[in-house]
């Protein structure tokens, strides 16, 4: 217990398997979003410090224990941080609470165990990616090997700071790659401690490397670097298309989890109770922050004004009240900036003929921070740009639909194709419009539901690849074939 409430340490980079200042001295600040106060100061990496990582990550790949230790050796390493990870669940749960606002029953019960869940599920995989022997010719024995890239660069958003941890690294490791990633500037502080751990468990010096900073400097020298063999990153849709147009340059490979403005598509049949909670959570959880968010509900008109009226009640209950409070269920946005965005959102919303169901406002707690009502509005239409933009926050866009054609027509009418809901009694139904839905997750009678072993990714403008499950080792993997003439 006294770990969990002792003061929080500055923050450095971490390279070759040490703590260090940035090579030009620089730090920022990172603040607690439910108090609007300093955290901690916390190193700024710079290019130099990005050239001293990827130096030391590509002499951990190339010459280094990394890639030629024993897989079981690998696996047992970061089985042993999924375990640290969760030995500290306190202590870290704490960290991303203070350092992004998210609820520390989110924290706690979410955030650490998926973190954990990754490295162990991904250490299992180090001692399974095997090649093939493909039978060609008599006069050849062929065979593949499925080899790691190299240098992986992780950059990652402020949302789930310690999952993406799991999600990026756990995978490239077991791979036998090694990383360098750099946590969003607003929220560095669960990475850093992470990359400590990974350390304590047997992650050699230079495996796994941590900078925070600036996405304009170091990551774009990450990006730009010869010595990085790939780029995997989950953020805006904007600046995923940079990193891409970025990475041709040195023919990079880019894996991109993007934006998203997900449908959750309510049928008169479903069970309305279930649907409200599943609608509910689908927005409210994460503050809403989430790629995935069911942020556009769609509800069969038969029902519409019941489901609204039940929903809104239920958005009123929820309300915003100290992240660190193991009952509270919405904390605070991540910056004034993000508030401010969510804020502009409600107002274009209402200008543009959406009505205000619940919610709309902020709603400091105790005189401080960034927190934001949960807000239904309804009567939205799909050509407004608050069903068409993804707002990021807990503003959920009800939209009516007439028949399952309708639904799905609205439901793809739309740049992005993250994820999707679909809340049915009927079977026949779930799997048709699971079938139509243009979305890389669809969740039936279920909402934002993830684990190591389930693909998470996008389609269209949400990006392409997958983290997590099976598919994610391809993303970090690579075919050699042999062919060994026999005559
Ligand atoms: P962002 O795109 O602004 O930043 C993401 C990361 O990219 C940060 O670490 C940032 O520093 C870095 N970055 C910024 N400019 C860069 C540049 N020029 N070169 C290299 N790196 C750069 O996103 P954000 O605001 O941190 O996060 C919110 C976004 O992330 C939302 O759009 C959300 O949908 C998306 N997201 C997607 C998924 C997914 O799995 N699809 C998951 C979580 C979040």
């Amino acid at each position: 217990m006294t770990e969990t409430l002792a003061p929080v340490r500055p923050g450095k980079l971490i390279i070759n398997g040490e703590k260090v200042d940035a090579a030009s001295g620089r730090t920022f600040t990172t603040v607690n979003p439910a108090t609007e106060e300093p955290i901690c100061a916390v190193a700024e990496a710079g290019p130099e410090d990005v050239e001293r990582a990827v130096t030391a990550a590509r002499a951990a790949f190339d010459a280094g224990p990394w890639g030629r230790m024993r897989p079981a050796e690998r696996q047992r390493i970061l089985f042993r941080l999924g375990d640290l990870i969760l030995e500290h669940g306190d202590e870290l749960a704490r960290l991303e609470t203070l350092d992004n606002g998210k609820p520390i029953f989110e924290s706690r019960q979410i955030d650490v165990p998926m973190a954990a869940n990754c490295f162990h599920y991904f250490a299992g995989w180090a001692t399974k990616l095997a090649g093939e022997t493909l039978p060609v010719s008599p006069a050849f024995f062929t065979y593949t090997l499925r080899e790691p890239l190299g240098v992986v660069g992780a950059i990652v958003p402020w949302n789930f700071p310690m999952i993406m941890v799991g999600w990026k690294a756990a995978p490239a490791l077991a791979a036998g790659n090694t990383v360098v990633l750099k946590p969003a500037e607003l929220t560095p502080l669960t990475a850093i401690r992470i990359a400590e751990l990974a350390l304590e468990a047997g992650v050699p010096p230079g495996v796994f490397n941590v900078l925070p900073g600036k996405g304009s400097i170091a990551g774009e020298a990450m990006v730009k670097h010869p010595g990085v063999d790939k780029i995997t990153f989950t953020g805006s849709t904007e600046v995923g298309k940079h990193i891409m147009k970025t990475a041709a340059d040195t023919v990079k490979k880019v894996t991109l989890e993007l934006g998203g403005k997900s449908p959750n598509i309510v049928f008169a049949d479903a069970d309305l109770d279930a649907a409200v909670k599943g609608a509910t959570t689908g927005i409210y959880y994460g503050k809403g922050e989430v790629c995935a968010a069911g942020s556009r509900l769609l509800v069969e008109s038969s029902v519409h004004d019941e489901f609204v009226a039940k929903l809104a009640e239920r958005a009123k209950k929820l309300q915003p009240a100290d992240p660190l409070d193991p009952k509270t269920r919405l904390g605070a946005l991540v910056s004034e900036a993000q508030m401010k965005k969510v804020l502009g959102y409600v107002e274009t919303g209402t200008r543009e003929g959406a009505r205000l169901a619940a919610g709309g406002a902020r709603q400091p707690v105790n005189g401080k921070g960034w927190f934001v009502q949960a807000t239904v509005l309804d009567g939205v239409e799909n050509r407004m740009r608050v069903a068409q933009e993804e707002i990021f926050g807990p503003v959920l866009a009800v939209i009516r639909f007439d028949d399952a054609d309708d639904a799905v027509r609205k439901a793809n009418d739309i740049p992005y194709g993250l994820a999707a809901g679909v809340w049915t009694r009927d079977v026949k139904k779930a799997h048709a419009v699971a079938r139509r839905i243009q979305a890389g997750t669809v969740w039936v009678n279920a909402y934002n539901f993830y684990d190591a072993g389930m693909p998470f990714g996008g389609t269209k403008a949400s990006g392409f690849g997958r983290d997590l499950g099976p598919e994610s080792l391809r993303e970090y993997t690579q075919v050699k074939s042999v062919w060994i003439n026999l005559e």
